[in-house]
């Protein structure tokens, strides 16, 4: 006899636990499906990002900025701290700690909100059915009202570069490694790249990037992305664009690493190897072919807006869908699924999602670049404001970045922001809200902020735009 539920959810992660709990609150009888398992076996929730992504990631990236910190930079405070060292297992302890804390209250909010936890590999069945399969092979079938499939990504592999998990790793071992390399390469100066790249060089290894593309983050606005660069290759990332990797061997316990570049082929030696070129969707066996779920040509889940896949009643979340792979994507898509399953009309703005590379200091975007408005033939107007004329970064000894505000030229409304700098994913928070307001240039120009914040760069990249900054010299003059 198969057990019956409104919603069953396939994944724990912040897509799938998010729409759980929705789903409960909002009266549904609720299971939600895991195959990842603790060290006793027992069910694990969170997925990547709380277990192997974001929260252990940003837990690195902040003990390492605090030694980095003690090290380089308290001295021009008049603090000397003599001999700052790291302690790598305790600073991995303390990681682990926090992902039990949080892992562990997603289990506390489950049982709180009558979600039924069920361990096990879930695949879609005809007709919105669910069978699982446990880690000692029992079969279980479940009946459901609604399915929501939210089992997200898993790191791209290279042939040149295989994964052994002690020399070559990915980003899960890039989490664990338990002490510094002296030479550190990392594949792909993208996202993971640079945060897990600027942990182990802010604790001292050597670090080499080898990026394929020739351009330094494409996906970010450009002049923001050519002052990133400028800024990490002073923090003595070795960033090497336009680099192929055509080989990587472990020899004598180091990767021996070869790649090629418009001036010929390398090669390097390093004590590991990070690849981080990228995440697939981890859509294979997830659903029987009879199901009715289809396959985009990259392999993600096919959906529409609504995250409705080519089945009735089956839905799909998160990374294993189109668009940005980030936490709160998936979660908002989650909560939008279960609210249009309760019969609201909700809806997700896929043109305000904010995105953040955590390194210091951050990088943080929303809405259109420069080079996208250009190529889509859109008039537009920038404002700009270099932190350095920050009274408050200057206090913190943060001066480094800018923001930047991209605005439709005849209507005023804010197309984008972009951010480097110190707390940028804060401040891009700001014109988030602004924009989902429909706000103008004017409108954030015509607000308070307080003094002395960072957040006045906003306000005077707002300003800037018609070139009425205050505390720097306008482009133009009216
Ligand atoms: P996942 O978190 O991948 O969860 C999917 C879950 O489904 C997993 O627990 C998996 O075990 C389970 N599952 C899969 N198949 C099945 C099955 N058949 N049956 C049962 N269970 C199944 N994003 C941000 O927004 N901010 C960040 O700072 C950030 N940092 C990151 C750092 C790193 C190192 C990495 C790797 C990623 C980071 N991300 C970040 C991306 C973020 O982790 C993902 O966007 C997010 O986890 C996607 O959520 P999801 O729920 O779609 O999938
Ligand atoms: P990415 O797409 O950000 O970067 C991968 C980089 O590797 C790209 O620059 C790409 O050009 C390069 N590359 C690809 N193949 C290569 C090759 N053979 N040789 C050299 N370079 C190569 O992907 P990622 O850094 O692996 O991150 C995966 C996803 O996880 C991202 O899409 C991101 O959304 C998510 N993530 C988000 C955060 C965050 O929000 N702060 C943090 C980590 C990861």
């Amino acid at each position: 006899m198969a057990d019956k539920y409104d919603v069953v959810v396939i994944g724990s992660g912040p897509a799938g636990y998010v729409a759980a709990i929705k789903a409960a609150q909002l009266g549904f009888k609720t299971a939600c499906v895991e195959q990842w398992l603790d060290d006793k076996d027992k069910v694990q929730l969170g997925g990547t990002c709380l277990n192997v992504g974001c929260i252990p990631s940003k837990a690195l990236l902040d003990s390492s900025y605090k030694f980095a910190e003690a090290r380089d930079s308290l001295a021009v405070h008049g603090i000397s701290v003599k001999d700052a060292q790291i302690n790598v297992p305790a600073m991995l302890a303390r990681k682990d700690k926090i992902i039990q804390q949080l892992t562990g209250g997603i289990a506390g909010l489950f049982k709180h909100n009558g979600v039924t936890a069920i361990s096990g590999k879930g695949k879609v069945l005809v007709g919105a059915k669910v069978e699982v399969t446990d880690h000692k092979g029992t079969i279980q079938l479940l009946e459901a009202g609604n399915v929501i499939i939210a089992a997200g990504s898993l790191p791209v592999n290279i042939p040149p570069a295989p994964i052994d998990n002690e020399y070559i790793i990915d980003s899960t071992g890039a989490l664990t490694l338990a002490e510094v390399p002296r030479r550190l390469g990392v594949i792909g100066a993208g996202v993971i790249g640079l945060e897990l790249g600027s942990v182990w060089r802010r604790l001292g290894s050597e670090v080499v990037m080898l990026e394929a593309l020739d351009e330094f983050l494409p996906m970010i606005d450009v002049q923001i992305a050519k002052e990133a660069g400028n800024i990490f290759r002073k923090q003595g990332l070795d960033i090497r664009l336009g680099a192929r990797v055509t080989r990587a061997v472990v020899h004598n316990g180091s990767v021996q690493v070869t790649y090629s570049s418009a001036d010929g082929e390398h090669s390097e030696s390093f004590d590991r190897l990070i690849v981080a070129v990228g995440r697939r969707p981890n859509s294979q066996g997830l659903f029987a072919s009879d199901s009715g779920v289809t396959l985009d040509e990259r392999g993600f889940i096919y959906v529409n807006d609504n995250c409705e896949t080519e089945a009735p009643h089956v839905y799909a979340v998160g990374d294993i869908v189109r668009g940005p792979m980030l936490a709160h994507k998936g979660s908002e898509e989650g909560i939008m699924v279960v609210e249009r399953i309760a019969g609201k009309q909700a809806q997700l703005n896929y043109d305000c999602i904010p995105s953040v590379i955590y390194t210091h200091p951050e990088i943080a975007a929303v809405g259109k670049t420069e080079q996208e408005l250009k190529a889509d033939g859109v008039e537009y107007k920038t404002g700009v404001f270099p932190f350095a004329a920050s009274g408050r970064a200057l206090a913190a000894n943060d001066p480094d970045g800018m923001v930047k505000l991209i605005v439709d030229a005849e209507t005023d409304r804010i197309l984008g922001c972009h951010v480097v700098g110190a707390s940028a994913a804060d401040l891009v928070q700001q014109v988030v809200i602004a924009m989902e307001f429909g706000s103008s240039a004017e409108d954030l120009a015509l607000t308070v902020f307080s003094h002395p914040t960072l957040s006045e760069a906003v306000h005077e990249a707002a300003l800037a735009v018609d070139g009425h900054a205050i505390h720097i010299a306008n482009r133009k003059k009216r």
